[in-house]
């Protein structure tokens, strides 16, 4: 017991310093490690297997869509990433370059790639020419650079992984089409895999992707009423195309550019599923994409039949989940603590007397809620209890996402909320850029996240300006 005291002990309450609390729990959880190049990161074996549960159920989704992958290069010309001017001034002040080659300066520089849209273009430019060549729906699964100001693991990083889709279609319907069945891909994977709800909605001008005609988001909030800005869609028509000289013959003989979309979810998401469900005692992970769904912790381990027991539990739980049995030497409080803090959702105690009457104990990790379960049910209990665990976490979830967003009908009541309640700002907004960034002035920070599809009238009027609304606004600050 005392063991287990003294490992909660080390990580920070939340409530204390939340920043602080994420920090310990990343590291504590074995998640990540910083590494010598500022910004960047090392994803440790714990945390990558969690990216690589979130991309196998993504992967699916996007290749039952009809979705294609594919591996683009890691460097762009210079030359090639200034075609679409928008887009060239958008990422501008945030890319890394190489410059030599060994020894030798180069005659042309080289970007990192930021995101890919270049240089699928040109590849497109290739390889479309005839409508029965479209449409182009291809995937890559890849990192990116960004030089970033200021970093923080998953949250913000210089180099990140991300997948980028980048579509291509013969007409704007098709291609808009693409954009929201994207995004609600998304939508889905948050609720349905990662227990997280949130805001969806369109981006305003000034929020929207570089070189894009609409941005399309989803916007979960943080355990502390944070925005995350946790994946976008973006309908570019028919500009990239224009400037790469992308055209295609349509059915009627004309000579047409194809509309195209892109769309991205990154490393970042990690760093959602630790903020919406974590807690005092550390990780809190969805089922479905826990590395670990179950933990074996056998009691009296020494006692005869105890660690067979476990062993036979172990082969026959794993052909179905993902389990682990820990035989080490570690008290069991030692364990329990351990895998509370890497947010195991069921921890399995077996013991001679639970042995004795064929039996084993469940406890969830988000209620600590224990349970005695009979062997001969265990795959149907363990199976209940992970749904219903899923499903705790997303009302949770959702209860605090309804707490902490506010109306603003005034511009006072905005400022006051901004100032005293963390969380989102349900407001009217009359279109203008300028409004957008005075209420960001005053409060310090607070963005537009999206102009969401379920839209109120909470007023008539801008917030910020009192000239006539066009749309109603969540707005938050953001990670
Ligand atoms: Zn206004």
């Amino acid at each position: 017991m005392a063991e287990q005291k003294k490992m909660v002990d080390d990580i920070t309450a939340m409530d204390v310093d939340f920043a602080k609390w994420y920090t310990d729990v990343i590291k504590k959880a074995e998640l990540v490690d910083y590494s010598s190049v500022k910004g960047c990161m090392i994803i440790r074996p714990y945390g990558y297997a969690i990216w690589e549960n979130i991309q196998k159920d993504l992967d699916a989704r996007f290749k039952a869509l009809g979705h294609e992958n594919v591996y683009m290069p890691l460097l762009i010309p210079e030359s090639l990433l200034q075609r679409e001017k928008d887009h060239v001034e958008g990422f501008a002040p945030e890319v890394a370059w190489v410059t030599h080659g060994g020894e030798n300066k180069l005659t042309e520089r080289l970007c990192i790639r930021p995101t890919s849209e270049t240089l699928f273009c040109e590849h497109y430019k290739d390889i479309i020419h005839s409508y029965r060549d479209l449409p182009k729906l291809y995937n890559q699964w890849c990192n990116v650079m960004r030089w970033e100001k200021t970093t923080r693991p998953f949250l913000r990083t210089s180099e990140f992984l991300w997948q980028e889709g980048h579509t291509m279609h013969a007409t704007e319907e098709e291609a808009r089409e693409e954009t929201l069945q994207m995004l609600h891909c998304y939508e889905d994977f948050y609720r349905d895999t990662l227990a997280i709800p949130a805001v969806v909605g369109q981006k305003t001008e000034k929020e929207k992707f570089a070189g894009a005609q609409a941005t399309y988001t989803i916007e979960p909030m943080m355990h502390n009423g944070v925005a995350l800005q946790g994946g976008t869609s973006h309908y570019f028509g028919d500009g990239f195309a224009k400037a790469f000289d992308i055209t295609f013959t349509d059915r009627d003989n004309k000579l047409k550019h194809p509309h195209q979309t892109s769309w991205g979810v990154s490393t970042r998401m990690i760093g959602a599923i630790i903020m919406t469900h974590g807690d005092d005692n550390g990780l809190v992970l969805p089922p479905k994409i826990a590395p670990v769904q179950v933990v074996i912790v056998p009691i009296a381990m020494h006692k005869p039949g105890v660690l067979d027991k476990a062993n036979e539990l172990l082969a026959s739980l794993r052909t179905k989940y993902r389990v682990k049995l820990d035989d080490s030497d570690n008290s069991p409080g030692w364990k329990f603590s351990e895998y509370e803090m890497k947010g195991v959702p069921l921890r399995l105690e077996i013991g001679p007397k639970d042995i004795e009457k064929n039996q084993c104990v469940l406890v969830r990790r988000d209620n600590r809620e224990k349970q005695f379960v009979s062997l001969d049910n265990l795959d149907e209990a363990i199976e209940a209890a992970l749904e219903a665990l899923h499903q705790a976490l997303y009302e949770k979830a959702k209860a605090n996402l309804v707490s902490k967003t506010f109306t603003a009908r005034t511009h006072e009541e905005f400022l006051d909320i901004a100032k005293n309640h963390p969380g989102f700002i349900r407001a009217m907004w009359c279109g203008c850029t300028e409004c957008e960034e005075q209420l960001k002035e005053e409060t310090g920070g607070v963005k537009s996240r999206c102009i969401p599809f379920e839209e109120e009238q909470v007023s008539d009027v801008c917030v910020c300006c009192g000239k006539p609304a066009k749309h109603m606004v969540v707005w938050g600050r953001q990670y």
